[in-house]
Formats: structure tokens, sequence, C-alpha cells
């Protein structure tokens, strides 16, 4: 039977041989995943992990991702989001439901504290905030459902006492949520942090920030060790119809490769640059969660075993400083863009006013303006003197 072209377009003459290997896997793009036979049809298993039978459950390009993500964090099972927001925001839609109380560190990241302000007025659920480095802030009601863990914290980087408040929270039999971001599966283990093996529940992790590592692809995943809370997690995943594009994984597992080498040379030079920034004289603190002075020191110390402390440093002006000049400091920058999100090539800078983020009193921190630094691939002594260079200028500036 001869076909028209308009059909002999469709169905190509050539198919890829089954077992051919190659380096990088190949990437599989599905909506429709086609059934062999009618049998194959009604026995499906979409709420199996590995069933193929339609592209927002799964391909072998996205459950490869995905096993290779759970496995880096020390987890079992793993579920793909299209942005790390979309992770936290499937974990909360999972857990939490109408009367639940939920506790989220000061130090949260931001979007997920406006996410849960956003369900605390639409569905009664009662939002409370704890000092990361006082467990005795969080004191849990019976209510209490669910606990949001980051280590370390967003923007200001303190380590929170994780051993403390997970062991608070499993006393009360709360769910503890981690946002993996920062220790990306490599600076320690969640699922096993100490002697007694003690573990979070589930972790949630932008894949956009090191794991994607090219400043381009968005991407977040959700790692449990629980067959159980997978299978919740799982079904709400598919109920809400999040699922991720091949393509895009297919990016993220290639530069996975060279993750562990990135954050490595990052940590290194980040650790570089937040020493000479503490011999500087405009700021009043150097934020950084590894450096022996920082709140929350003991804590980084207690669950990470290797110098490896991701590419972040902050630092916070002298109350001298105005935003202006903040401003025109951040504006002279060559090396570092002014951007959001980090774990690229590219160094980038981004200000903050603390007065505007955090709830609690925090005696730890000083009185100033912000700016936190994300180091990217390039030489650390280059960074540091685009630094330099535009602290010279802001001095410039200002006696002018
Ligand atoms: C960037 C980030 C997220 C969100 O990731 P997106 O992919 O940008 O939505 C969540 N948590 C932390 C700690 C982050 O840094």
């Amino acid at each position: 039977m001869k076909n028209h072209p308009q059909t002999a377009l469709v169905h190509a003459p050539r198919k890829a041989p089954q077992y051919i290997d190659s380096i990088q896997p190949p990437i599989f793009r599905a909506s429709t995943i086609i059934f062999n036979n009618t049998d194959a049809l009604f026995n499906r298993h979409w709420s199996d992990d590995y069933d193929y039978s339609y592209g927002t459950h799964g391909t072998p390009t996205t459950f490869t991702l995905g096993d290779n993500i759970a496995q880096i964090e020390g987890g079992q099972y793993c579920l793909l989001a299209p942005s790390g927001l979309s992770a936290i925001n499937l974990v909360n839609s999972c857990f939490l439901s109408h009367g639940d109380e939920v506790w989220v560190s000061d130090n949260i990241y931001e979007p997920n504290m406006e996410h849960l302000r956003n369900l605390e007025v639409r569905y009664g659920i009662d939002v409370k905030v704890y000092n990361p480095i006082d467990v005795n802030s969080f004191q849990p009601t019976s209510k209490a459902k669910l606990i949001w863990l980051e280590a370390a914290g967003s923007v200001t980087l303190e380590f929170p006492d994780l051993i403390g408040l997970i062991e608070k929270a499993q006393a009360h039999d709360i769910l503890t949520a981690l946002d993996n971001t920062w220790g990306a599966g490599l600076a320690f283990n969640a699922f096993d942090l100490n002697e007694a093996h003690l573990s979070v529940d589930v972790t949630v992790h932008a894949l956009t920030k090191y794991p994607s590592g090219g400043g381009d692809i968005l991407m977040g995943s959700v790692v449990t060790r629980d067959k159980k809370l997978h299978q919740q997690l799982f079904r709400m995943h598919a109920l809400q119809g999040i699922c991720v594009s091949g393509d895009d994984v297919a990016q993220v597992q290639r530069s996975l490769a060279s993750m562990q080498i990135r954050y490595q040379n990052q940590s290194q030079s980040a650790l570089q640059i937040k020493d000479w920034l503490k011999t500087q004289t405009e700021f009043s603190q150097v934020l950084h969660p590894a450096d022996p002075e920082s709140a929350g020191y003991k804590y980084w110390k207690s669950v990470c075993t290797t110098e490896q402390s991701a590419g972040l440093v902050s630092v916070i002006f002298k109350p001298e400083y105005t935003m202006h000049d903040i401003r025109y400091f951040c504006d002279a920058l060559r090396l570092f863009k002014l951007g959001f999100s980090w774990g690229g090539p590219v160094s980038l800078v981004m200000l903050y006013n603390l007065k505007d983020m955090r709830q609690l009193e925090n005696t730890h921190l000083q009185q100033g303006l912000l700016v936190r630094f994300c180091i990217g691939l390039e030489h650390p002594q280059d960074l540091i003197q685009d630094i330099q260079h535009a602290l010279k200028q802001l001095h410039q500036h200002k006696n002018e």
C-alpha cells in the first residue's frame, strides 16, 4: 500500500534502533505514548512509577533525571516540576488543608512565604514564623502539620539548627520539608544527618540553580524516601498536571555530570571572596554560613562534613550607606550582573532592604542594606577586583 505524501510526512520510514548506546540518553518528547495493543492500554497503571501511559506521568527521560536527583540527595523517589516554586507548591498543596498550621523560618525563600500567605487568606491555613537558629521559637500546636526548613536560608544565609528543629518536629508528628537548593545534595545528606540517621521527610530542590548550572533552565524536584508520602505527592502531581519538557530535562541531565565540580569551584571562590570582603571597611557584616563568626556556624559544622558551602555570600553595608549608594555600587559592577537566581556561570548581584524582609527581631543581623553576591565560574581574583573597583567608584561618587 503506497501512502500519499501527506501521510508519508507523518510516518517516517526509519526509526532509531532500540539498543544503541550513547553517553547521553536519548530524549523522549511525549504527550501521547503509544500502546502496543488494547491489552497494554487496559493494563496500564499510571499511578505506578515507571508506567508509561501519557506524557504528564513521565517518560524514560524524566525518570532518568528523577532517579539521579533522588540518588544525589540521598532519597528514593523524585517528582519533577517546571520550577523550584512549582515544586514548593506541590508540597504545600499536597500536605496542607483548611485549619492546618504550617511553620516557616524567617529566612525562608521569599516566594514560598508569599505562596503560604496566599493559602492562609484563601484556605484558612495558619502560617507561623520561627527563628532558624532558635529552636525555642518553634512552638507547634496540635494543628501543626508541616515545617519548612532551609539550609542555609535565603539572602541572610543563616544555617538553621536542623537537627534540633527536625527532632522537635518529629516529636510532635509534624512533616519536615527541606528546601535543599543551597546544599544541592552535595553539602550534606538531608536523609541521613547524624549517627542516629535523622532524616527529613521531603526535600525540594530548585534544579534551576546548580543542577541546571546554565542560568537558562527552570525546573524543580520533590524527593522522598517514604513510599506512602511519595504516593500522596505523585497523586497531587498528576491531579495538578505538573510536568516538564523532555528537552529541558535533557539539558539538566547533561549538566548534572559537572555539578559537583562546579559546586566545589563556586564554593571555594565564595570562601575566598568572603575572606576578602571581611577585610573591607564598608561592611558592618559579611554573611556566609561557613564563616566562624556567622550565626548558625555551629549548626553548619554539625551537618556539613565537607568544605563545600555553595557560592553565595552577602554583605550588610554600614548604616551611612543609603539606598542611592548601594544602587550606585551595584550599577558600577562590571563582571557581576544584576539579576535573580544563582548557580550559573555568570556571577550575579542583588540588593535587598532587610527591614522589609524579616518578620522577627533578629539581633544577630546588623542594621543596613544588604547586597548578595552569587559567585559564578569566573576567576575569584577578577571578581574581587570588580568589587574593589565598584567600591572605589562609590567613594568617588560620595565625595563629589
Ligand atoms: C531559586 C529558588 C527557588 C525557586 O526556584 P525557581 O526555579 O526559580 O522557581 C526555591 N528555593 C530556593 C532556596 C531558591 O533559591
